[in-house]
């Protein structure tokens, strides 16, 4: 679930690729967000200006890297994608930058995860379009002033919080992707199905929808999985029945978490009488790492309603213990 296409076949990651929308019109969902970049980018072409930055956050999966990639379509610009942890040093910020085009749009993925250092040089380069750059050392040491072409920066995070506030405030537009509800992800599961060629019914749909996490990366992974249940089981279409078989075989439950929500939920409840329980304790005693669990697992479960985040650490709800068929009584005991 967690990255970007990591653990993906190249034929998947082709299939992955020709599912991604490439126009505004094309991107399902976000609608206000949608709206406001619209304006934005209209409004920069017109005046032959770079886009502001853009700062996007929210859960892996919502669209962050689409919307990027969008929005350089848009522009008419070309894209340079790069991410927080790859940009090591000084230098591979400075190649990149230098090597922009007028109005060009750098991605920086986990933008959270840079290094303080080269976040440093990016202020300069986000504010004036400019970077100071040190040639030699020691004594020789001396800094000289490199001119880029005006850019957009596009940053991406999962954890908005771990920003710091210089960085952030240097973001002219900043928005937050929602997860998806079912309607829009039937649209969503229905488009991929029309590009990869499998008939689908509205059922069959709605069924992969409501049940693929409110993430759209989660709904096409689901998909192209009971597109092969549909040709090895059925007769190629996909159906409720369909999708119900290859959802339990993927251990999805019915109301659409996963093994790992499961667990985690489990856990919580039965090894620690429904927490509250930190986060660290709760990773070692599933085998999952707490980053994934903050970034992937917890948002979901929270904005469900089957975790609560308190003071003193992570709580099962009511809705945890009814999901997971145990007595609430079991607290007391
Ligand atoms: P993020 O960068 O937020 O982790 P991505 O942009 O990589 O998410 O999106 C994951 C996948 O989900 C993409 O391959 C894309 O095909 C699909 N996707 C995301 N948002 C939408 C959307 N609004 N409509 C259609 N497909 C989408």
């Amino acid at each position: 679930i967690k990255g970007d296409g990591d653990g993906l076949s190249p034929v998947e990651k082709e299939i992955e690729k020709a599912l991604r929308p490439l126009s505004f019109d094309d991107f399902t969902g976000q609608d206000k967000i949608l709206e406001n970049l619209k304006v934005f980018v209209l409004a920069a072409k017109q005046r032959k200006e770079a886009l502001d930055h853009v700062l996007l956050h929210g859960p892996p999966g919502l669209g962050k890297t689409t919307l990027s990639n969008i929005i350089a379509n848009e522009l008419g610009t070309n894209i340079k994608i790069t991410s927080g942890p790859v940009l090591d040093k000084p230098s591979d910020l400075a190649g990149l930058l230098t090597n922009l085009e007028p109005f060009d749009v750098l991605f920086i993925d986990e933008i959270h995860r840079l290094n303080p250092i080269v976040e440093e040089y990016l202020y300069s380069a986000m504010e004036d379009y400019r970077i100071d750059i040190m040639l030699d050392s020691g004594p020789n040491a001396r800094s000289v002033q490199i001119g880029l072409n005006p850019f957009t920066l596009i940053g991406a995070t999962t954890r908005s919080g771990l920003l710091t506030s210089p960085l952030r405030a240097r973001f002219g537009i900043n928005s937050r992707l929602e997860y998806y509800d079912a309607e829009l992800l039937t649209k969503i599961v229905k488009r991929s199905a029309f590009i990869l060629n499998t008939p689908i019914n509205d059922d069959g749909a709605y069924e992969i929808a409501r049940r693929s996490r409110g993430t759209p990366r989660i709904a096409n992974n689901l998909l192209r999985r009971t597109r092969d249940f549909a040709q090895v089981k059925g007769n190629g279409k996909i159906t409720v029945e369909i999708a119900q078989m290859a959802l339990t075989a993927l251990d999805v439950d019915q109301d659409g978490l996963d093994e790992m929500d499961n667990r985690i939920l489990q856990t919580i409840i039965e090894k620690f009488k429904g927490g509250p329980v930190g986060l660290s304790t709760i990773a070692t005693a599933v085998g999952e790492e707490a980053e994934t669990i903050e970034e992937v697992y917890e948002p979901f479960l929270i904005q469900e309603g089957y975790l609560k985040r308190t003071a003193r650490g992570r709580e099962a709800t009511e809705k945890a213990y009814k999901h997971l068929n145990i007595l609430p009584k079991y607290r007391l005991g």
